[in-house]
């Protein structure tokens, strides 16, 4: 086997394991593997189609977003895609997004810091300050239609505080106490338990009988609007507080940052913080916060060039493995 076809033998083979633990993953909601596993295999993959190109194909995981679509939904189609976001794991890939952010932009510029809602990408349409339409993120373009689930959750408004034709996105989560008491029920039932919180989130709100979803006391931080409507908004930190005024949940913890220096102390302080908040959070989400910056920077096939993912290092990534038999 020559060098070259060694190297797209091993491309084909990460594709394919990472392609199989998408599916039990978003389809199924019943990981095999640890994210961060997932995570290193897909660092290779991006490593060696950076080195190689002509090695991409279409249905690699790098060229796509999210996964399959549940039978049993109707499919909704996004008129504004929903895309992943690329992940960075330490202070020099931060150091390196600032720089690519600031080469395009110039030196003036300010970011969000969010938490990193460990959960389930979720859309709703309000028409006239009703809720009309509730969607997952699917693959990005079209997702499945879940309102009827998402009416069951209750800090998702059925009416806005104005009558307001707007699209909205964030995250659908299960706090810690309801999931620990979820897989406590499960196991003295007998029932398979979740790997964690957001499979469980995941299992909840995509469950073909509402009914099921709305035992699972599942909650929500929004933090994108998708469709403006009429609302003057121009950057992100004031779309929070837009988003909380209207009627949404918002989670509290977000933070402007002027720079590195001040990026890596919210990262370090969420780090010390995160076992004791009441949800699972899996890292940081940093933005830049002014659209017009944002529009300049745009998007590549799958993520924003504005914002990128601090994923928190694995030892502490998974609370929730010693009930999980994994397959490696
Ligand atoms: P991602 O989870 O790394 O990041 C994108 C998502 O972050 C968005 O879609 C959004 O839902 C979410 N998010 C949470 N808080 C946010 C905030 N404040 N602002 C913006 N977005 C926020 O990307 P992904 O494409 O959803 O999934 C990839 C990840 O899923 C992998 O890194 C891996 O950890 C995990 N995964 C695991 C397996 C497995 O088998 N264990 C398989 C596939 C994927």
């Amino acid at each position: 086997m020559t060098e070259q076809s060694s190297i797209a033998e091993q491309a084909r083979a990460l594709r394919d394991q990472l392609n199989q633990y998408a599916y039990q993953y978003y389809v199924m909601d019943q990981p095999t593997v640890p994210d961060h596993l997932y995570d290193e295999q897909y660092a290779k993959l991006v490593a060696i189609e950076a080195a190689h190109p002509e090695l991409i194909t279409p249905d690699s995981p790098t060229q796509r977003v999210g996964g399959l679509i549940q039978e049993g939904f109707q499919k909704v189609v996004h008129d504004v895609p929903l895309y992943s976001l690329n992940d960075v794991f330490n202070q020099e890939e931060i150091i390196a997004f600032d720089q690519r952010v600031k080469k395009a932009l110039g030196d003036q510029v300010t970011y969000v810091c969010e938490l990193k809602i460990d959960g389930l990408s979720i859309s709703l349409k309000y028409q006239e300050g009703r809720f009309v339409q509730g969607a997952t993120r699917g693959d990005g373009t079209i997702g499945e239609d879940i309102t009827e689930n998402l009416k069951t959750v209750r800090s998702i408004p059925m009416t806005l505080k104005e009558p307001l034709s707007i699209e909205v996105r964030g995250e659908c989560f299960m706090p810690k106490s309801s999931f620990v008491k979820l897989n406590t029920e499960r196991e003295a039932a007998g029932l398979d338990v979740f790997a964690n919180p957001r499979n469980a989130a995941a299992g909840s709100l995509r469950n073909l009988d509402t009914s099921v979803t709305a035992k699972r006391n599942l909650d929500t931080f929004l933090y994108t609007l998708a469709d403006f409507g009429p609302l003057e908004v121009s950057d992100q930190y004031t779309a929070l507080a837009e988003l909380q005024k209207i009627g949404f949940h918002t989670n509290p913890e977000r933070r402007l940052c002027q720079n590195v220096e001040e990026i890596w102390a919210y990262i370090e302080e969420f780090h010390d913080k995160r076992s004791n908040l009441p949800y699972e959070i899996d890292g940081v989400v940093i933005k830049v916060n002014d659209f017009s910056q944002q529009e300049d920077l745009g998007f590549t096939i799958k993520a924003p060039r504005w914002a990128t993912a601090y994923k928190f290092p694995p030892e502490e990534a998974q609370t929730y493995l010693e009930d999980i038999e994994w397959t490696v």
